[in-house]
């Protein structure tokens, strides 16, 4: 079910699906009535106040279901940003997992054709497709591996074991000028891919970047990054078919 609306109170965040029943929280329960005026605040049964508005695109993708690990948004910024796609982009996309990448992709592109070998993570994907109303997506159940399907291709992006093993399919798919990204956590898998692209004249190996972010305490004078480590998500690699 789509989330239909966001609370606020005391810099906690609530996200309501469902406008036919009363929402319960620990400040205490909203009306559904009240749920569904538009108003810029309501009251919950001990009388404190929420500041309540629509979902953006972001709140509903934060909360999609995930089953693999997804990509993290600061990995799907680079992503976007390196290539520029946009609202005439034809993006083709494995495996989709849960679709957290497929999912960013449709909402700022033309379409996106994403790829998944197991049916459970298709059904999950379904699921999140229709949560977040994307129309321009299309889910695959068919191994990457095998073929591509589609023609003329702005931007491929691969998250997956083995990505060497679609460069073969990109030929006729991934049109020229087109990106060829790879988004894998371990470095060996970054080697692989990249020795073989380099192999290949159609392409050039742009760069493979890893991004860092490192969040911030701001409260007062105590102005410092947060004490926790710094986690490791993937490395991205940037690849262009040339000719
Ligand atoms: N980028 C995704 C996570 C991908 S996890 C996200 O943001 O949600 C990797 C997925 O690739 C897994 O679901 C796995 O089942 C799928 N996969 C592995 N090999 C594949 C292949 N040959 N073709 C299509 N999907 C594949």
């Amino acid at each position: 079910m789509q989330i239909q609306k966001v609370l606020f109170h005391k810099g906690k965040c609530f996200y309501v699906r469902d406008l036919d029943r009363d929402f319960h929280t620990q400040f205490g329960f909203i009306k559904k009535e009240d749920l569904r005026k538009s108003k810029e605040t309501v009251k919950s049964n001990t009388d404190r106040e929420f500041y309540i508005f629509i979902p953006s695109f972001i709140d509903s993708y934060k909360k999609i279901k995930r089953v693999p690990q997804i990509i993290p948004l600061k990995d799907i910024a680079a992503i976007v940003a390196e290539t520029g796609i946009n609202k005439a982009s034809v993006v083709v996309d494995a495996g989709a997992g849960s679709g957290a990448l497929a999912c960013f992709l449709a909402n700022i592109c033309k379409r996106v054709i994403t790829y998944e070998i197991r049916k459970d993570f298709v059904e999950v994907v379904k699921k999140n497709k229709e949560d977040l109303n994307l129309k321009n997506l299309t889910i695959k159940n068919k191994d990457i591996y095998e073929k591509i399907d589609e023609k003329n291709i702005d931007l491929i992006t691969l998250d997956l074991p083995e990505p060497w093993k679609v460069i073969k399919n990109t030929d006729g798919a991934l049109k020229i000028g087109g990106f060829l990204v790879s988004y894998s956590p371990t470095i060996p898998q970054v080697g692989d891919f990249i020795n073989e692209i380099n192999k290949n004249d159609n392409f050039h190996h742009i760069k493979t970047i890893e991004i860092i972010e490192r969040e911030w305490d701001i409260e007062g004078r105590k102005l410092r990054p947060k004490s926790q480590p710094i986690g490791h998500s993937g490395f991205i690699s940037f690849v262009r078919k040339i000719k």
